[in-house]
């Protein structure tokens, strides 16, 4: 990636160093060695989940046991935003806070963890493509192993 804002050099971000601090170098005259750290929104989330918890000293409470129960429970309150209801009774504008509070606790069990929710994530998605074969599973709402 070129930055073509200094009149007198162009700098270059090292892409293969996203997960650490990036290095920017000259390619021009004027040699440079800036090293600027840059989060991934990831990070950006949860390094906020960590400061808003340890703010308040709740890590005693975190247990990977009570963050799971916590991810369930509000798994379910979002669930109750829908219970009994017709897709047009919903009230959507609750939506958005309901599942933020279970991303908050699914990034709080990856943290506890030293899980990186993009690898997991990826990684998760990569085994249900395998499970899931496009071939097999496309237009289909069976269980993986009832595809034949
Ligand atoms: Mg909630």
């Amino acid at each position: 990636m070129i930055f073509p804002h200094d009149p007198i050099s162009r700098y270059y971000l090292d892409v293969n160093s996203l997960n650490n601090p990036i290095k920017y170098s000259s390619i021009g005259t004027t040699p440079i060695d800036i090293t600027v750290s840059v989060m991934t929104d990831i990070q950006e989330i949860t390094q906020a989940i960590l400061q808003f918890r340890d703010e308040r000293d709740w890590a005693q409470f975190h247990t990977a046991k009570d963050i799971s129960i916590c991810l369930s429970v509000e798994a379910s309150e979002l669930l109750e935003l829908f219970l009994w209801k017709k897709d047009e009774e919903v009230d959507r504008t609750k939506v958005p806070d309901e599942l933020a509070d279970v991303f908050y606790s699914a990034f709080l069990l990856a943290a506890h963890y030293g899980l990186d929710v993009k690898e997991i994530v990826l990684g998760k998605l990569e085994k249900n493509k395998e499970k899931y074969p496009v071939g097999k599973a496309r237009g289909r709402k069976e269980k993986w192993d009832e595809l034949g």
